[in-house]
């Protein structure tokens, strides 16, 4: 098993996904997940991006076997397999000009036909490519590919598959335009079987838009003599029109989910999901080793997968759900401290436990605490709340019994009830508007809690104060 992602853009959840089922597969089978960087787009590869896929695929658990292979790194090998195709009649030099191509493909739309390069320059004598040559024309290397071949393959998901290949679009450019003594830069399908080959992957499992490329490159491990490996094409990630995820969907790469706090667990898990179905009685939460232990292909299914934020969000929540105090603290403090938050552990972490069970994203988090952190306005219901009457004389009760310093649970139950009794008010009315005092909003955690902890520093104090 291997993943082959290009490092021309951050790591696309359906590259991620495509990295769930190749990492499942590999743990069931007990074999190995392999990672290669195919950086051989100079122009459009970034180490950045790199870093950013590693960084991502170790982030949701993902860890693959041994290093990393850089395409870029086996050019040479590469190139010697195009020499030795080239030496065997099974590829050859094509001179065609682009204008000719272009005038070609012109001519194919102007008759309603397909585009397909129409094999022009696969038997030119010596004396013709000599002639080429004299005019100084450069050279693709293509790879024949007769019409009447017929490429099957037994896809563990999508089963017996067909191709003809006159359905290839003619013979295949598998290296760039270059002078005609030289071999150009290699390309995508002849480097992929090569460096496959070369790994001794067995199963390629990869995203159903690489289908036509699965027909070209089983006629080339054939052509290179190498034992071709097992398909599996997986089902494209659709967007709630039903079109393929991309990029103007908004947040579609694995640190884009992060940035917005979906956990590693959630996101694995959800991945997991787009696609395949869990065994009956399994449920629909549970581990990246929970699942390898019962993945198999004939769960996945054929049809694309549809993403859905609420089932993302629900996993989300369960797992921010069962996190303990201390577990949550460790995923919202350096949100915090990059808020320029920061108090004692102890104090984070009761805030963490009165946040926790209402969070869907760790984002929530950051939102809900900010109170905790930052003096709030209040906001239009809390105004009109302070206003109402009974408000100001019960906040002006409490706050004249209210001592310095920490306050137990009892204590504060007890100094509501003589504030009550004092001011002559419905509880309610004073617990909506300490409310309203203290956090600026109607709406929050436990008031009890809340007000516990804004106690020790004075805060309630002043918040109450200012109210009034
Ligand atoms: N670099 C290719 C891609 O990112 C790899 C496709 C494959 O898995 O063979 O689409």
């Amino acid at each position: 098993m291997r993943l082959a992602p290009s490092p021309t853009g951050t790591l696309h959840i359906g590259t991620a996904r495509t990295a769930v089922f190749n990492w499942l597969f590999a743990r069931r089978q007990g074999g190995q997940f392999l990672l290669r960087i195919e950086d051989t787009d100079k122009e459009r590869s970034k180490p950045e991006y790199t870093a950013n896929i590693l960084e991502g695929l170790q982030w949701l658990g993902l860890t693959w076997d041994g290093e990393p292979v850089v395409q870029s790194e086996r050019i040479a090998e590469h190139r010697r397999a195009i020499e030795g195709l080239l030496a065997s009649g099974q590829a050859y030099r094509c001179y065609a000009t682009e204008a000719e191509l272009a005038e070609m493909r012109e001519r194919q739309a102007a008759e309603n036909r397909a585009p397909r390069y129409d094999n022009r320059h696969r038997d030119l004598t010596p004396e013709q490519e000599q002639a080429f040559i004299a005019e100084g024309r450069e050279a693709t290397v293509r790879f024949r590919i007769d019409d009447d071949a017929t490429i099957t393959w037994s896809d563990l998901v999508r089963g017996e598959m067909r191709w003809s290949g006159a359905d290839l679009g003619g013979d295949m450019v598998i290296a760039r335009r270059a002078p005609a003594d030289r071999i150009g830069d290699p390309l995508y399908n002849l480097v992929v079987v090569v460096d496959d080959a070369a790994m001794a992957i067995t199963h390629v499992i990869r995203g159903e838009d690489h289908i036509a490329n699965t027909a070209k490159q089983l006629l080339l491990y054939a052509a290179l003599g190498a034992p071709a490996p097992v398909f599996a094409h997986t089902p494209l990630i659709l967007n709630q029109e039903g079109r393929k995820l991309s990029k103007r969907d908004g947040v579609t790469s694995v640190s884009d989910f992060r940035a917005q706090g979906y956990t590693a667990e959630a996101l694995a898990n959800y991945m997991t999901l787009l696609g395949w179905s869990p065994p009956e009685g399994m449920g629909e939460r549970f581990s990246l080793a929970e699942a390898a232990a019962v993945f198999d292909f004939e769960r996945v299914n054929k049809a694309g997968a549809r993403f859905d934020w609420d089932k993302l969000n629900w996993l989300n929540s369960q797992v921010l759900h069962g996190r303990s105090a201390a577990e949550l603290l460790g995923d919202l403090q350096p949100l915090w401290t990059a808020q320029g938050w920061t108090a004692e552990a102890s104090w984070l972490e009761q805030l963490c436990a009165l946040l926790g069970p209402s969070l869907v994203t760790l984002q929530d988090g950051v939102e809900q605490a900010r109170p905790f952190f930052e003096r709030p306005e209040p906001n239009e219901p809390a105004q009109q709340q302070l206003a109402s009457e009974g408000a100001r004389p019960a906040l002006a009760a409490l706050l004249e019994r209210l001592p310095e310093g920490p306050l137990s649970a009892e204590a504060a139950q007890a100094l509501l009830t003589e504030a009550v009794a004092a001011a002559a008010v419905k509880k309610g009315v004073l617990m909506k508007s300490l409310r309203a005092a203290l956090l600026g909003s109607l709406q929050g955690p436990d008031l009890l809690t809340t007000w516990l902890l804004l106690q020790p520093s004075g805060e309630a104090r002043q918040r109450i104060a200012r109210s009034l």
